[in-house]
């Protein structure tokens, strides 16, 4: 059976589902398959099938402790009647040549985190009957925005679970506000914090050291991508594009795909490299950053450092200065010492620099790439006059990102190039509008009507409710007040 250890410390061991139950790890790591060797498989086993069933043959492999009877359950359940698009996650042709995009948006709130979020929730409770585990789970969860939706829906009213969504006060579009305020369930709630999205994953993260029972009979565990039953589910995709892109003709067997991700908290892009190191043939990984540009960065010279202005940009959900996700990716490249040191040095200093061995074995498969707020408008404007195809501000980024790479040597020779694509453009339809030129000075509402005006499209069912819904959630806290929020909410 596969462990998983920590980041911070190989020699605590847990199963998948007790992994899946904590979400961090009490020392503060993340859990990781203890060794790649054994996740390796031959991938036309996993591509031979349609979505759900490449979704039990990937958790098959990682959540072996289920048993392939549960998994099947657990995928019916998560991926029925979910999603607007019987592919799930389709790709669709757009650009240049051998260019494509892999719509991953097209769950009930409109982002690619719904792919995840909608089986986490079902992980979880079966985690919690397979362990004996009788603690009520109380999710905390900070979001730079699309997280805290798709996470408030996927646990709304599931049984022995309930969950408080942090996120930053005017830091999310009204759209995305709107979204958690009208959320449903008995077991929910949002809450904004006056801080920005780091300010609130940091609370959260301290919340799991102080108080990881905040009330006799709750424990507290996590929907962020910190938790392995989030970053899981991911993988499948990269799988699903290479099987589209076989089905299309467009490449031949064994031939490697380049895959450009807009990142923020390097948790989309660590489900590629799981996904690469599993076997499917995975050319490069480019990680697309805006303007917060850390990550470029640390891929260009091995030196992370937090320590720069925070961007307020029209992707805000890419508006990260701490990416968890890569302290998974520093330990399987850096191993334990170095990356204990590296995230105790980001901890206290705000930097830390790897070893020149250890950046040329990262970027032997990553490239670092960032565009700007302009830069993606332009792809925007470009892509939907030349093709009247509609992307989001985020996938603008990868898709800004994909030209220059494609323009360079390390980026000439790829199969193909596939741009997740996180996002329905209805979802920031106003930095959409404004990217074609149109005029955006009306409500969210109106400028989502104006997009639909556009394109001919409709407007995702998902995100035409939300005006109208009932205000359920209306909180303001201090960042300093989460713990005392967190606990109060217990005894209520
Ligand atoms: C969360 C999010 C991202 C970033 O994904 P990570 O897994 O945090 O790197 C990109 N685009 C959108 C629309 C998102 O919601």
């Amino acid at each position: 059976m596969i462990k998983y250890i920590s980041t911070r410390d190989s020699s605590h061991k847990v199963s998948a589902s007790r992994a899946i139950l904590s979400g961090q790890a009490p020392d503060g790591g993340l859990y990781i398959p203890e060794s790649l060797d054994d996740i390796r498989t031959d991938y036309h086993k996993i591509i031979d099938n349609d979505f759900k069933g490449m979704a039990r043959a990937v958790w098959n492999i990682f959540f072996d402790d289920y048993g392939s009877e549960r998994i099947e359950e657990i995928v019916e359940k998560s991926y029925t009647g979910k999603f607007s698009s019987p592919d799930i996650t389709p790709l669709v042709k757009a650009g240049r040549d051998s260019s494509y995009v892999l719509e991953l948006y097209h769950g009930p709130t409109s982002a690619f985190k719904d792919v995840a979020l909608s089986a986490l929730p079902n992980l979880m409770t079966a985690a919690r009957s397979m362990n004996d585990f009788e603690d009520d789970i109380l999710i905390l969860t900070a979001t730079s925005g699309d997280t805290g939706s798709a996470a408030l829906f996927g646990f709304s009213d599931v049984p022995g679970t309930s969950i408080i969504v942090f996120y930053p006060y005017g830091g999310v579009s009204d759209t995305q506000r709107l979204q958690m305020v009208t959320a449903p369930g008995s077991n929910t709630k949002a809450v904004a914090v006056k801080g920005n999205f780091d300010d609130a994953q940091t609370g959260v993260k301290q919340l799991f050291r102080e108080i990881p029972k905040p009330k006799q009979g709750v424990s507290l565990s996590s929907a962020n991508s910190i938790n392995i039953g989030r970053l899981v589910p991911q993988i499948v995709y990269y799988f699903s594009a290479y099987k589209q892109l076989l089905d299309m003709g467009a490449i031949s067997d064994g031939d490697k795909v380049d895959y450009i991700v807009p990142t923020g908290n390097f948790g989309d892009i660590m489900a590629g490299y799981f996904a690469r190191e599993m076997g499917l043939p995975v050319g490069r990984l480019v990680c697309a950053s805006n303007k917060n540009d850390v990550l470029a960065e640390f891929l260009e010279t091995g030196h992370y450092n937090r320590k720069r202005p925070f961007h307020k940009t029209t992707s805000p959900s890419m508006d990260i200065l701490v990416s968890s996700n890569l302290e998974r990716l520093l330990y399987y490249i850096c191993g334990a010492d170095h990356t204990l040191e590296y995230m105790r040095s980001l901890a206290e200093t705000g930097e830390y620099t790897i070893t020149a061995d250890e950046l040329s074995r990262i970027r032997s498969v990553f490239t670092g790439l960032y565009a700007s707020d302009e830069e993606g408008a332009a792809a925007i404007r470009a892509e939907f006059e030349a093709e009247h195809y509609l992307m989001d501000t985020h996938t603008a980024i990868a898709w800004s990102c994909m030209e220059k790479y494609r323009g360079s040597d390390e980026g000439k020779n790829a199969a193909a190039y596939v741009v997740l694509s996180t996002a329905s453009p209805y979802k920031f339809s106003r930095a959409v509008l404004e990217a074609l030129g149109e005029d955006a000075s009306g409500s969210d509402r109106e400028n989502m009507e104006k997009c639909h005006e556009i394109t001919g499209a409709a407007v995702p069912e998902g995100l035409a409710g939300i005006f109208d819904r009932e205000i359920r959630h209306n909180d303001v806290i201090e960042t300093a007040a989460m713990k005392t929020y967190v606990v109060e909410n217990c005894d209520k």
